[in-house]
Formats: structure tokens, C-alpha cells, sequence
């Protein structure tokens, strides 16, 4: 299974695991790209229009516990790529989330700006995703925190000092913690859904953290100069 993303990618590495290529770019955020024409700019994006299950979501808070959602993240050395797009085919057994007692490797996290996922309609001015991957199963579970205005983020503050020029890369030249970037009280709304990118492919288990984290204005206001307007609209309401 491959992955497509739309962001800023924080390519997580290990070892010389990962293939990388560079597909063309059919799809975007705005005008004959943006994500209504997304079902007809090509026949492998179809889930995106027909769909049952697509991402993101309204959530409603209230309706969020404190799941048995083991993390076992710890800092590890990352690729950064400034954005574009990859195709990624192994992961990364550096950091794990437990769920239903199996086991998922953090294999990519990205930033969306504004937050996909919405708080009773509103969105956050951000939003993080930590994709992980079954090594057997491949399912993927991906985990969303809202970031909202406040203190200084110091993972974030890292990761903008260490960012290549647009179109480049780096190699395991910077260690980041992700733990760092998940907030101190976990509940968070379970739900199946899909990527919110093209393909828009199902059955992947999300996991939003209710409880954002925060990061200064001048962070989210450089992410979002970098990434411009990469929000999903939302799909679903009543969650
Ligand atoms: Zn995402």
C-alpha cells in the first residue's frame, strides 16, 4: 500500500529503508484540482466522491474518553521534506501505539493548516498527524492533535530551524520526540475513516486527541505561509 500526502513531511528513518518517488501533481487544495473535482482528476481517486466513510469530521467533544491507547515514543532521527509529494513504503519501529492490543509503527507525521477535523463546526488554526502503520496488516491509524495559539512549541521550533528550501530534503540530520507534540490529557474520539487526501482510501482507524496542544502565533502563522490552505472540507457531521 502506498501513501499520498499533501504537506509538510516529516519522513521518519531509521536506516536506508525508505523508497522515495515523485509522482505528478493531480490534485490540490483550490480551483480545478481542489478536492470536489478530486473523484474525476483520475479513476484511482473514485473512494473520494463515492465513499461511506470519509475524513475529516465534525467531532463533538463530549463524546471523547480516555482510550487504552498505548505510545511508546521516544526521539528519533528524521528526513525532513518541505513539501511536495511521496510515495513511502516501509516504516519506522522507533515509536509504536498500541491499540486493541496490536501493535502500529509511527511511519510519517504531517501538518495540515487550518485542523481537518472541526470542534463543533470550528476549526483549530492546525492540526498534526501521526500516521502509523500495522507491519502485517498494513492498516494504517493515524492520530489527530489540534494545535491552537499560545506558547512557544519547542518540537515545532526544532523542526522550522532545521527546514530544508522548498523541494529539498534533509537525512537524519535532526531528532525530534513526538511525544513532545501529543498533549498531557489523551481522550480523544475514535472513528473509521479515510485519508483525507487523495485516494481517499477507508478503513483507516482515527484517533483525535480532544485537547489541543498549543504553539505561538508566529509558529502557526510561518506553517501556515509554508503550507497555505491544505484542509480537507469536512465530510461528516453528528460524531
Ligand atoms: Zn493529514
Amino acid at each position: 500500500m502506498t501513501i499520498q500526502f499533501s504537506s509538510l513531511f516529516l519522513l521518519l528513518t531509521r536506516r536506508a529503508f525508505f523508497k522515495f518517488s515523485f509522482i505528478s501533481i493531480l490534485w490540490g487544495y483550490d480551483g480545478d484540482k481542489g478536492p470536489i473535482r478530486w473523484p474525476i482528476l483520475s479513476p484511482d481517486y473514485h473512494t473520494c466522491g463515492d465513499g461511506q466513510r470519509q475524513s475529516p469530521i465534525d467531532i463533538d467533544v463530549t463524546n471523547a474518553i480516555a482510550l487504552p491507547v498505548g505510545f511508546d515514543y521516544r526521539p528519533i532521527p528524521i528526513d525532513l521534506f518541505n513539501s511536495g509529494r511521496t510515495i513511502q513504503e516501509t516504516g519506522n519501529d522507533g515509536c509504536t501505539l498500541t491499540l486493541d492490543g496490536e501493535v502500529y509503527r509511527l511511519i510519517q507525521f504531517h501538518f495540515h493548516t487550518p485542523s481537518e477535523h472541526t470542534d463543533g463546526g470550528i476549526h483549530y488554526p492546525m492540526e498534526l498527524h501521526l500516521v502509523h502503520r500495522h507491519p502485517v496488516t498494513k492498516a494504517l491509524a493515524v492520530v489527530g492533535v489540534w494545535i491552537q495559539p499560545g506558547v512557544e512549541q519547542s518540537e515545532l521550533a526544532a523542526l522550522s530551524q532545521a527546514l530544508p528550501p522548498t523541494g529539498e530534503r534533509t537525512h537524519n540530520t535532526h531528532r525530534v520526540n513526538p511525544s513532545n507534540l501529543l498533549p498531557a490529557e489523551q481522550k480523544m474520539m475514535r472513528y473509521s475513516g479515510s485519508l483525507t487526501t487523495p485516494p481517499c482510501s477507508e478503513g483507516v482507524t482515527w484517533l483525535v486527541m480532544v485537547n489541543p496542544i498549543e504553539a505561538s502565533v508566529g509558529q502557526i502563522e510561518q506553517f501556515h505561509e509554508l503550507l497555505g490552505n491544505n484542509a480537507r472540507p469536512i465530510q461528516r457531521s453528528g460524531f
